[in-house]
């Protein structure tokens, strides 16, 4: 064992992922030669080359020998700059979103910070108002305070973004699918209104994923991820992402994730690279059970209104068609008794977890204005059409029949309150 540890030979000299420039280009990774199932499997990750591990090691380490002051003996200084178990999520990403390069941070909102890092005082962000509200939080709360101004409209409708823009828009930012409404914008639309413009477009593309969606071939310059959800799927870390068309935005948000440090760690790396394998396999599951919940619910007499993309009633199906490869895995909806019929419907499930998030492979429910969006006034929740009684589901990958039978167990106990 120690031989191996020790070895000076090239080849460990090294490092685990050969490469410049930084991050290290590995196999497949923006290759795109093949398909994305593939390449969520292996992008960013060949087999370790001292000992043949098939998965990416964790490397928990802070720092890295050097052979000389400044000469490091591989590609890495110090963890924060940079760790090889990162680098390969982040290369994963990047391959999976069409991107130049990607990101990873502790957190969404770490990456989202990091995002907003780039802008000054005056800088203008024309964003959408139905948002997580953790986003909302960080625009209003945070950023207003450093001079940024921003305009909340509905992405769903472009001549609103059109409108909005400003000589100082330096962002064009929609979370589409919406949480919790399920709202589309139209990316490649906004992104034309965003370029004429001089100004970035950034999707969160956290509830459709790029098994999904992918928003830079549609024209969006960064996409952003809570890994938290569906990348990372199985509820067990918290982790956020930037992937950007181009180098040149890469290096600059590369600067700020250093020089602020949101950085994932090598744990929590190795944790959502293991999540992204069975991705593909997962969505299609999560979409089949979806669409399956929400013809389910519409068909009730005790529900008032259904939001999914997927089913026709959705304002923007054809929109849906164009942009996803299928709807996604969440639902939300109004029961006919509002307040106390959802926190019925939500307190009566059995399968269905009551909790945050989203994303896992086990079906959570929960009712967005008490929980995920607390934090946006309730007049601010209102005027973007999200009513105090809706309830959301993160519809798991579960049995079909188990989950529909909980379901109407739960319609019961709201229509009964
Ligand atoms: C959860 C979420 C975030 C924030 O991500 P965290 O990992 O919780 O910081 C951002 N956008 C969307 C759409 C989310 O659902």
């Amino acid at each position: 064992m120690m031989a191996v540890l020790l070895d000076s030979s090239p080849r460990f000299q090294l490092g685990f992922f050969p490469s410049t420039p930084r991050p290290p280009l590995t196999l497949m990774n923006n290759s795109q030669s093949s398909r994305f199932e593939t390449r969520a499997i292996h992008a960013g990750q060949p087999h370790e080359p001292v000992t043949g591990a098939v998965m990416p090691p964790v490397f928990m380490t802070s720092t890295y020998a050097q052979d000389a002051p400044g000469e490091p003996v591989g590609d890495y200084e110090y963890s924060r700059s940079g760790n090889p178990t990162r680098a390969a999520l982040e290369s994963n990403l990047a391959s999976l979103e069409s991107g130049a390069r990607g990101l990873a941070f502790a957190s969404g909102l770490a990456a989202s910070h990091t995002l907003m890092a780039l802008l000054e005082p005056g800088d203008h962000v024309v964003t959408g108002n139905d948002l997580y509200g953790g986003t909302y939080r960080i625009f209003r709360k945070v950023f207003e305070r450093y001079g940024i101004k921003f305009t909340f409209v509905n992405t769903g409708d472009t001549s609103e973004v059109a409108a909005a823009m400003t000589d100082h828009t330096r962002y064009v930012y929609a979370e589409t699918p919406s949480n919790p409404l399920l709202h589309l914008s139209d990316i490649a639309a906004c992104a034309e209104i965003a370029h004429k413009g001089n100004a970035l477009m950034v999707v969160d593309n956290t509830f459709a994923t790029p098994y999904l969606q992918r928003p830079i071939e549609l024209g969006a310059d960064i996409v952003l991820h809570s890994l938290t959800k569906y990348l990372g799927g199985h509820s067990d870390v918290v982790a956020g992402a930037l992937i950007t068309r181009t180098e040149e935005v890469a290096e600059e948000l590369a600067f700020h994730q250093n020089a602020s440090g949101g950085v994932l760690g090598p744990m929590d790396s190795f944790l959502v690279l293991r999540g992204i394998k069975t991705l593909a396999v997962r969505m299609d599951r999560h979409c089949a059970n979806a669409l399956a919940v929400a013809k389910h619910l519409e068909a009730s007499d005790h529900v008032e209104r259904v939001h999914y993309p997927g089913l026709e009633s959705h304002p923007q199906f054809d929109l849906c068609r164009r942009q996803m490869s299928a709807p996604g895995g969440m639902v939300s909806f109004e029961l006919k008794g509002g307040v106390p019929a959802g926190v019925a419907f939500a307190t009566s499930t059995k399968i269905f977890t009551l909790a945050e998030s989203l994303g896992g492979v086990e079906s959570l429910v929960e009712t967005p204005p008490s929980m995920t969006h607390a934090s946006i006034p309730s007049e601010v929740r209102q005027a973007a059409g999200l009513m105090d009684g809706l309830v959301r589901l993160s519809v798991g990958i579960e049995h079909e029949a188990d989950l529909l039978t909980d379901v109407e167990l739960a319609l019961g106990a709201a229509a009964a309150v």
